[in-house]
């Protein structure tokens, strides 16, 4: 080859080459030189499976390779150092940008679950409900994060309201003395209620007022994880379980929930009102300490 036209090839060689491009081929001269179909850019909705919070903030990874370049016909060699005009050409073999970019991508999420202190955090000075005007205090809960054990109560009654704290007042003395009965602490376990905030007069909660409390409850439950929920009344089963039928009849029989499971129970204030029902109360906790030892 003549030495001229050798070293022209070579310094075209070494420019593609500083592009990433390494391989040529000779276009046959009958050939149109057809641009090579594109293939749309995969959108941010065509997450790959098992991806949970969307689509991954680059998609680049994770593309099919780019289709090859097109053939790139050789012109006039550009001098050495010199920037050749098919610098223009060089764009056009690249592969396409994406549609999105960075900044469009949503910030991502929080994986893993999140902490009770963020749920309260969120709870804020809550005002989504009617029951915000008549409470003195937000009764979130108490006990221990990693509780396997969770009773859910009712709601506040005027001495939770007063102190902030569940089951602080008669019922709650009663509730102490069952959870002892089976060797617990009340530190070991959590206790919350479905509504956070006192319900006027001790009443039962409102649809609307459990419809707006009770994500929170089902996020503390998310966040436990215990291995038992125990609804205490009516309400809490209604609530948590989706059971309208008579507690003294469902009472003391395990269900699923999410990866729990969760046993009904009588509330410990009917049992202060009746306290011949005691033995329902006692029995149901025996069925508790059992599931508790197995593992
Ligand atoms: N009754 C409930 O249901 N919850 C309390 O916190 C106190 C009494």
């Amino acid at each position: 080859m003549h030495d001229r036209l050798r070293q022209d090839l070579s310094n075209w060689l070494e420019f593609y080459r500083e592009l990433g491009i390494e391989e040529f081929y000779r276009r046959n001269p009958s050939t149109p030189a057809t641009p090579t179909p594109v293939s749309s850019p995969a959108t941010r909705n065509d997450k790959p499976a098992g991806t949970r919070w969307g689509a991954p903030i680059l998609r680049a990874a994770t593309q099919p390779a780019a289709p090859a370049p097109a053939p790139v016909a050789l012109a006039a060699p550009p001098a050495r150092g010199a920037v050749p005009p098919s610098i223009a050409a060089a764009a056009a073999i690249r592969p396409p940008v994406t549609s999105f970019s960075l900044f469009e991508t949503p910030a991502p999420k929080p994986t893993g679950p999140e902490t009770l202190e963020q749920i309260r955090a969120d709870l804020g000075d809550c005002q989504r409900c009617k029951l915000a005007g008549g409470r003195k205090t937000i009764v979130f809960g108490e006990g221990n994060p990693r509780a396997e054990l969770v009773f859910v109560g009712e709601g506040p009654g005027a001495d939770e309201d007063e102190q902030g704290l569940p089951f602080v007042g008669r019922a709650g003395h009663l509730l102490n003395r069952m959870i002892q009965a089976i060797g617990m602490k009340r530190e070991e376990v959590y206790i919350c209620n479905i509504v956070k905030c006192r319900p006027p007069g001790n009443r039962t909660p409102e649809k609307d007022e459990v419809d707006t409390c009770s994500p929170f409850l089902f996020r503390q439950l998310e966040t436990i994880q215990p291995r038992l929920i125990c609804c205490l009344g009516a309400p809490a089963v209604k609530t948590v379980l989706g059971i309208k039928e008579g507690i003294t009849k469902i009472h003391g029989q395990f269900y699923d929930f999410a990866n729990s499971k969760a046993l009904a129970t009588v509330h410990p204030a009917y049992v202060l009102r009746n306290p011949r029902e005691e033995k329902i109360l006692r029995e149901d906790f025996e069925k508790i300490r059992e599931f508790l030892k197995g593992k």
